[in-house]
């Protein structure tokens, strides 16, 4: 999730759990450090090899294994703040950090990305899929109780925060379960088997979900609109065919190409597109799209028939098209003509 809901969340906890008659604020610095300390993995990345950002992004730095890591390191480094002033040892700093770094692991855990949790013991990626990777109405009130909690030390307005967003988190988990249910019932009305299903949370809300699904060979999205206390309505987007081993102008086996969309296709967790351009494939990553309702790929690799490095790139493509952002709102207004109710 953004930086600072990850710092909100790392000072209410910090402040919650201090050790009484100790320093709150160095409690709150503690945890705040440990709090960003996991996204130090952007800096894991290579000028030769496309991939490593996204090899590297929520791996280890982001394990239950490593908090103690984050929780020593913070806590030592408070403690070089705060030593003049306070008399602060690292001993009681280090809960805040191992708390501060938790809500890292558990908010992130919430999103769509795919985090690493229990590395070393597997490299799974969990996503629960419940919280949106911006969410200005999760993060704005917890923002402003962690900053009141700290102005006024008072560990019960931390509280408060944390069960703010703890409640919204849940309010995601229930508001998935539904689209979900409802999405199901509609396939199985129309007797699609879908071989893979997800919902994704789009940006800033939690009743508009990009649903993809596989069928026949092909994904398909589809945006769910879900207000509670409603019924579902759903507007079917665009459709991709999907990727396989035996997908045509497939770079050779072993070769650098063929290496590399193995790598992407472990990050993806298989969710992969395939698109056919002038000499060159185009394996790209089917769960994140700018729309709901699109199925081009944020990230996708392009690879030559060769498999050659060089012929192998990254391809990011964050772009909007004119008129995305009223489409958008159209979605999470309820006023776009396509929506169709789910009975
Ligand atoms: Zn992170």
């Amino acid at each position: 999730m953004d930086n600072v809901t990850h710092a909100a969340l790392g000072i209410a906890a910090g402040i919650a759990v201090h050790r009484r008659g100790g320093s709150i604020s160095a409690a709150a610095v503690a945890a705040l450090l440990a709090a960003e300390a996991p996204d130090l993995d952007v800096f894991l990345r290579s000028a030769d090899d496309p991939l490593e950002a996204f090899r590297w992004h929520r791996h280890f730095t982001h394990s239950f294994a490593f908090m103690p890591v984050w929780a020593l390191l913070s806590a030592w480094v408070t403690t070089l703040f705060f030593r003049r002033r306070h008399n602060v040892g690292w001993r009681e700093l280090f809960l805040p950090g191992l708390v501060g770094a938790l809500t890292h692991l558990l908010c992130d855990g919430c999103t769509s990305y795919g985090t690493m949790l229990l590395w070393p013991f597997t490299e799974a990626r969990y996503a629960w899929d419940c919280l949106p990777i911006v969410d200005l109405f999760a993060t704005l009130p917890l923002l402003v109780l962690a900053i009141m909690a700290w102005r006024r030390y008072s560990p019960r307005l931390a509280t408060y925060a944390l069960l703010w967003f703890a409640a919204y988190a849940s309010l995601g988990v229930w508001q998935h379960a539904r689209a979900e249910r409802s999405l199901r019932t509609w396939l199985a009305q129309r007797n699609i088997e879908p071989a893979r299903l997800a919902l994704k949370p789009t940006i800033s809300n939690l009743f508009v979900w990009r649903a993809i699904w596989l069928n026949d060979g092909r994904w398909q999205v589809a945006a769910v609109r879900n207000l509670p206390f409603t019924d579902t309505r759903l507007v079917v987007g665009e459709s991709r065919a999907a990727w396989s081993a035996d997908s045509a102008g497939n770079p050779p086996p072993y070769s650098e190409g063929a290496h590399l969309i193995a790598d992407f296709s472990r990050f993806t967790g298989g969710w992969n597109t395939y698109d056919v351009q002038p000499g060159a494939i185009l394996v790209g990553d089917i769960r994140f799209a700018m729309l709901p309702t699109s199925s081009k790929p944020l990230w996708s690799v392009r690879c030559a028939p060769g498999g050659g490095l060089a012929d192998t790139t990254l391809i990011m493509d964050r772009s909007l098209q004119d008129g995305d952002w009223s489409r958008f709102g159209a979605l999470l207004s309820g006023s776009d003509s396509r929506f169709i109710v789910i009975k």
